[in-house]
């Protein structure tokens, strides 16, 4: 049977995501058992222009002038899976979209922040700009969850399974002491599972870095923050926003 043909591209983001999967290590050699890739800047200089079966997108979408090489991508490619935080929700990247342009040009270019190739929108999804077919969330994403998702696409399903219920359920299945026992704070209650909870289980606290369940009690959260976590008012909000930040009403 032919090799499927995959390819990776990345736009607005820290491409931590990609070196992720090159850390998989075993179970990311046994993929290419049935996967021909024909393009991953992160690991080998070749490029495509030709068809491609399934095109992994990372990063946000952020700037007008990557519209076009994203159209090029979506028109070649049979399926587009957008990985990561930044592809799926603008990730940490949306963060600039309720700061003022020139000020955070200024605080990250300095004296060279008005140079043309600079220019940025709002951060936004891979999906703002086309259609995606998969999303695979997290930052970085989850190596089994990535594995999971492509082996499911492998085997043709048009529907990939992602949980909906919080970090929570995945903490308590692998018995780890909770954060709150330990004087420490987490946003796991509200925060999208399917990452296996691996932050408390190394004791440190869940950021949702993944988004937030669909009925997210956000006020809750807060307040659970500040009396339990010890956060000020100020951090238990700012928690609730790191990786949500595309979404807030003044985006
Ligand atoms: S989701 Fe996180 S790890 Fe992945 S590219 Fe974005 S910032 Fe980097
Ligand atoms: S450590 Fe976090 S994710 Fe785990 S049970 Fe406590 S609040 Fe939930
Ligand atoms: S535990 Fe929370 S912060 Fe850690 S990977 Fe899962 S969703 Fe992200």
């Amino acid at each position: 049977m032919a090799k499927v043909k995959c390819a990776w591209f990345d736009f607005t983001c820290c491409e931590g995501c990609q070196i992720e999967m090159t850390n998989f290590g075993a179970p990311f050699l046994q993929l290419l058992d049935h996967v021909e890739v024909v393009e991953f800047r992160e690991v080998m200089k070749e490029t495509t222009d030709g068809p491609i079966d399934v095109a992994f997108i990372e990063g946000s979408f952020s700037r007008e002038a990557d519209r076009a090489r994203l159209e090029s991508i979506r028109e070649r490619s049979s399926l587009v899976v957008a990985f990561g935080s930044c592809a799926t929700s603008g990730g940490i990247n949306a963060l600039k979209n309720h700061m003022d342009e020139a000020e955070y040009k200024e605080y990250v270019y300095g004296a060279d922040s008005a140079m043309p190739h600079l220019d940025t929108q709002k951060a936004r999804p891979i999906s703002a700009a086309i259609k995606v077919d998969y999303e695979i969330k997290g930052c970085p994403m989850s190596r089994d969850e990535f594995i999971r998702v492509v082996t499911q696409l492998l085997h043709g399903t048009d529907k990939v399974y992602l949980p909906s219920y919080p970090v929570c359920v995945e903490c308590k299945l692998r018995e780890t002491v909770c954060r709150y026992d330990e004087q420490d704070h987490c946003m796991g209650p509200i925060a999208i599972a399917g990452c296996g909870a691996p932050c408390p289980a190394h004791g440190i606290p869940c950021e949702a870095c993944r988004g937030m369940v669909a009925d997210a009690n956000q006020e809750a959260m807060t307040k659970v923050l500040k009396e339990k976590g010890g956060l000020s008012e100020q951090w238990a909000e700012k928690k609730s926003q790191m990786f949500t930040a595309n979404f807030r009403s003044d985006a």
